[in-house]
């Protein structure tokens, strides 16, 4: 059994728990403070809105805690603003939340406009079959260092990508029924 944590200080917290809820062999747990920390094999950081994710970090504390956990190897995946607290750099703006991932990352990339679509790909290094995608006002990663691997190109821009312990995406799986990335988060913890 696996104890995954959903940071839940702002965000699409629930709908990550309900997608959980639903694989085998995992124990989904709400992470809000410290101590919970311990409880955890893996964490996922939802979107939402990042300067508030990162302002409720900071709060409750978290923010140092927590970079160091995922230092020291605890698995992460960042969905959209959760993308955007991981990132090194954001693009056009100094703001920096945990800054781990070697990639620099635009908000409201698409434009607040053009930010929510949905589309259909296919990854095979996911799944056998096509994953619905849901942007929201969706960042998209405009610069990676060497030790980071693209997982998802979408019309010349990176929305999924991962290094070592942390994973990225722009869109939000919750949002779906699909369950391919959280079982790719799995397979990650399982390494
Ligand atoms: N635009 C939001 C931000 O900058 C992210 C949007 C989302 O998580 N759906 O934080």
């Amino acid at each position: 059994m696996k104890n995954i944590g959903v940071l839940a200080v702002q965000g699409a917290v629930q709908e990550h728990m309900n997608l959980l809820s639903q694989l085998d062999d995992v124990n989904p747990l709400l992470v809000k403070y410290e101590d919970e920390l311990e409880k955890i094999d893996g964490l996922i950081i939802p979107g939402g809105e990042s300067t508030a994710i990162g302002r409720l970090l900071r709060d409750f504390n978290l923010l140092k805690p927590l970079r160091k956990k995922i230092k020291d190897g605890l698995p992460v995946w960042g969905t959209c603003a959760g993308m955007i607290i991981l990132a090194k750099e954001l693009a056009k703006d100094s703001t920096v939340h945990l800054g781990l991932m070697d990639i620099e990352v635009e908000r409201n990339a698409y434009g607040r406009q053009l930010g929510s679509f949905k589309t259909e790909v296919e990854i095979e290094t996911v799944s056998s079959s096509k994953i619905p995608l849901v942007f929201i006002r969706a960042p998209y990663v405009t610069k990676v260092g060497p030790e980071v691997s693209v997982i998802l190109e979408l019309n010349n821009h990176i929305v999924a990508c991962k290094q070592d312990n942390m994973l990225v995406t722009s869109f939000h799986p919750e949002l779906t029924n699909d369950l391919s990335f959280h079982q790719y988060f799995l397979n990650m913890i399982d390494k």
